[in-house]
This record gives structure tokens, C-alpha cells and sequence, in this order.
């Protein structure tokens, strides 16, 4: 799935082809893309429209259009664009066709990626501030603000890093190369991690998504550059995919785990598995105590 670093690759890209030029049509292929828009309203608001600007916030790429429009457009799992393609490619989903004679493609073999058109600064920030938390690679990307989100949070650290209404951009790739950069856990409780265990995080996350910009992207999946070249960020994991390979850092072998339904890559001797408060220890602190919840009772 493109993350921050692929998507900033692509909005990349696409700016010098796309701003300032006017779409003369848009096609919408599949209705999915639109739902529950019906795509012939999508395609009247974009067809003679013409691109302001290209951004990006957090996974979004941000169409400014005239008229104070933007699109909205999230590539999910399979999403990616393609700027003249000889050839129409399998599974196009939307065509744009813009002044000049060039064509922008959207394809999408899982056919889960959006787009949205919304009416003023007002209608885009309310989409985008409900779905989207605080954007790395500014400056309100802070350890103290991070702090504050996971507070009392029992979560384990990785999914808060993964939750975009938290933190806006970062996917599975990009959380195992910070908790790594940073030597934390993916296991530990986001609410116990400390004032320095944040700035490390914080530095991590900004230096691992810095580095899969500077590549260009992963192209692990189905991402591909505007022209379909593949990204390089791949070949440049520190963990991530890297299971039974040594730590780049110290040598012990790589594991997979899974936190969260997700396949995770970690070097436990550079980050190490939070401690247990395991039964036999809270015994021992507290002989006449009751049992943790879930502990197995005492055998007499
Ligand atoms: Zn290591």
C-alpha cells in the first residue's frame, strides 16, 4: 500500500504535468471510485476543470481546481498513476484527458481507492481533519505533541504510529524502520513510552519516511513511478521483509512477529520486548496479594 514517501513520489511527479493545465475529460470507469457520488456528477465537476496545484496530506493527494474544488483522491491498496501510457493498462478505473492531448491514467486492481469532490477550504479540511491526525515533516510533528496523544494509551506503540487519525501517512513499511531507528519495541504500550523514547521515535519516523522519499518509494506491491519505473526504498530496509537476515546494527538475527494483525520486523536485542509484569513477579512483590487478572491460580 503507497505511504507517505510513495505518495509524495507520485505528487512529485505529477505537479509539473499537472498544474496550471486544464482537464478537457474525465472518465469514470467504475463507480466505486466515486460511491456514493455517482460518477457523472464526479466527471461534471472535473471535466473542464482547470489544476490549481497538486498536495498531498498525510496518504491523500489534494486536486486545488477552479472554483475552489478539490479532489480528494487516496490510492489504498493498489491505487497508482499513469501519465501516457502507451496503451490503455488492465484495470483502468478513471481517464483523465488534459489539454495538449495528454492523458492521465488511474488504475487500481483492488479496486479500493477513492475520489471525492468537495466545495471550499471549509468542506476539504473537515474531510481531511476526520481522517487524518498530525502530518510528519512539519513543524507540529513534535515529541511533545506525540506524547500527549498516546497518553494513558495501553495500545501497543506500533498500532498507535499506524493509526492516521494520529499520525497522518505512516503504514506498515515506514513503522518498522522508526520503532527500529528508534531501538523501541513494537509491543510497548504507547502511554509508557518516555520523554526520550518519543524524540527518538519522532526522529525515526521523520528519518524513515525522509529516506523513502529520497528513494523514491518502495515498490514492493503494485506501486509504480508516473511512468511505471518502480521505487528503490525496497532494497534499502534496515528490517522490514528482512526475517531470518542479521540487524544491520548488531547482527542478531531479524524476526517476524505480528502486533496487530500485522506482520512486524524487529531486532530484539536493539529493541527490546517490554518487561511482564508477569503472576510469579507480582507475587513476589505482594506475597498475600491477589492474582493479576488472568493469572493462573497458585498450585498449594
Ligand atoms: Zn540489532
Amino acid at each position: 500500500m503507497p505511504e507517505l514517501p510513495e505518495v509524495e513520489t507520485i505528487r512529485r511527479q505529477l505537479a509539473p504535468h499537472l498544474d496550471g493545465r486544464t482537464i478537457v475529460t474525465a472518465r469514470i470507469l467504475d463507480p466505486r471510485w466515486t460511491r456514493p457520488e455517482a460518477p457523472a456528477a464526479v466527471e461534471a465537476e472535473l471535466s473542464g476543470a482547470q489544476v490549481m496545484r497538486v498536495n498531498r496530506v498525510g496518504k491523500y493527494l489534494v486536486w486545488s481546481l477552479s472554483g475552489e474544488r478539490y479532489l480528494l483522491m487516496h490510492l489504498r491498496m493498489t491505487g497508482t498513476l499513469l501519465f501516457d501510457p502507451i496503451a490503455p493498462p488492465p484495470h483502468t478505473r478513471v481517464l483523465f484527458d488534459l489539454e495538449d492531448g495528454h492523458r492521465l491514467v488511474y488504475v487500481d486492481p483492488r479496486r479500493f481507492g477513492t475520489g471525492h469532490v468537495v466545495h471550499g477550504t471549509a468542506a476539504r479540511d473537515a474531510y481531511l481533519s476526520a481522517r487524518l491526525g498530525i502530518e510528519p515533516l512539519t513543524p507540529e510533528f513534535t515529541a511533545a505533541h506525540l506524547r500527549e496523544l498516546a497518553r494513558e494509551r495501553t495500545a501497543p506503540v506500533k498500532a498507535f504510529v499506524l493509526d492516521q487519525r494520529r499520525i497522518a501517512g505512516v503504514g506498515n513499511i515506514y513503522a518498522d524502520e522508526a520503532l527500529f531507528r528508534a531501538g523501541i519495541h513494537p509491543l510497548r504500550p504507547a502511554g509508557r513510552l518516555s520523554a526520550g523514547d518519543w524524540t527518538r521515535l519522532r526522529d525515526g519516523i521523520e528519518q524513515a519516511l525522509s529516506a523513502g522519499i529520497e528513494a523514491k518509494g518502495a515498490s514492493i506491491d503494485d506501486f509504480r513511478h508516473l511512468d511505471g519505473a518502480r521505487g528503490s526504498f525496497q532494497d534499502l530496509f534496515l528490517v522490514h521483509r528482512r526475517a531470518g537476515r542479521p540487524c544491520p546494527r548488531c547482527g542478531r538475527t531479524i524476526r517476524k512477529i505480528v502486533v496487530g494483525g500485522r506482520g512486524t520486523y524487529v531486532c530484539e536485542r536493539c529493541q527490546p520486548r517490554p518487561r511482564r509484569r508477569s503472576a510469579r513477579l507480582s507475587a513476589m512483590r505482594d506475597p498475600g496479594g491477589v492474582p493479576a487478572p488472568g493469572a493462573e491460580p497458585a498450585r498449594s
